[in-house]
């Protein structure tokens, strides 16, 4: 099959749901109208497999998780997702492998209103780059850099099923009871928390979507925002399926270590914190406040109870810990 045939029949058949695409995917380029008082934010990340995703991944999960961490990223910051471009370099055109592709890349897109308007095909090992743009009213977007002594730090969703996930899925995806499906599932499929970043423009001091792991995102806030935090252990969003697969111990360590969740990390001052339980009865979203932001600058206090908490050694980030 050549390149424009390919692109015709797997990633241009559903049409344009937008009015804001002057010209889609066919031309050299796309030309795309911004609304007046919006500004534009842009993401890019690039999956390979291999590295950022197990071989033979059904080409569904593939297509549905690289849409899924852009749009996260654009939730991060409170942007509402219009367009995507896709890059794909692929070993061989296997139909059945790129009709599956296209439904899970479609799924995400026709759920929010995305519209696909370029890319590139390419022949290779597989890959794929996907660049997400999405709007901001001026001046509303929820940087890393804008936490404060004081303000709560929470997350959405449960933390550490992603993590779980995958080291279920190396073991093959054969016989699994129903709590490993669901981490499995949420591995392959993650929530990106877009009604929600949205929803926290104006009330957010704070945010960035767990890619790396809790602690090492925190981290990226404390950096920016030039601050620290105290976590407690035994507040952190568990689901059930996660503690009867792992056991409670392994549990706090993906929650706390573990990347993929995309779930979104936050902070509110206390006066926003009214206006929060608002948004998040909107929403349908639960989030769980798990600390605090310190003026200990950059330092992650774990705690138990009123006990200073250490990850064991093997967990690989004795650095939050000490
Ligand atoms: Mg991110």
């Amino acid at each position: 099959m050549k390149e424009f045939d390919l692109i015709e029949r797997f990633f241009e058949r559903r049409g344009r749901q937008r009015k804001d695409v002057i010209v889609g995917i066919g031309d050299d380029c796309a030309i795309l109208k911004v609304p007046d008082n919006k500004r534009l934010a842009i993401t890019t990340d690039t999956l390979v497999e291999n590295v950022h995703f197990l071989a033979h991944t059904p080409p569904r999960s593939v297509a549905y998780k690289a849409v899924a961490v852009n749009l996260s990223d654009l939730a991060a910051m409170g942007a509402e997702p219009a367009w995507i471009s896709l890059s794909i370099t692929l070993p061989d055109t296997d139909e059945a492998w790129l009709e599956s592709f296209s439904e899970g890349l479609y799924e995400l897109l026709e759920y929010y209103s995305v519209d696909l308007i370029g890319g590139d095909t390419v022949k290779g090992p597989l890959s794929l780059t996907i660049t997400a743009q999405g709007f901001i009213p001026e001046n509303c977007e929820i940087r890393r850099s804008g936490a404060k002594p004081g303000d709560w730090i929470y997350v959405s969703g449960t933390l550490g099923d992603a993590g779980a996930g995958l080291e279920i899925a190396k073991q093959g995806l054969e016989n699994l009871n129903e709590s490993q499906d669901y981490l499995v599932n949420r591995h392959f499929s993650p929530t990106p928390r877009v009604m929600l970043g949205n929803a926290l423009r104006r009330v957010a001091s704070s945010c960035i979507d767990v890619s790396d792991g809790t602690l090492a995102d925190l981290q990226h806030i404390l950096e920016r925002s030039d601050v620290g935090a105290r976590v407690h252990i035994g507040r952190l969003p568990l689901s059930d399926e996660l503690v009867d697969v792992v056991g409670i111990d392994d549990a706090v360590n993906h929650a706390l270590t573990s990347g993929d969740d995309y779930e979104l990390l936050f902070t509110v001052s206390e006066e926003q914190r009214g206006q929060l339980e608002t948004i998040l009865g909107n929403c349908d979203v639960q989030a769980t406040c798990i600390g605090q932001i310190t003026g200990q600058k950059q330092k992650i206090d774990l705690r138990l109870g009123d006990m200073p908490f250490s990850l064991p050694k093997d967990a690989g980030f004795e650095h939050f810990s000490g």
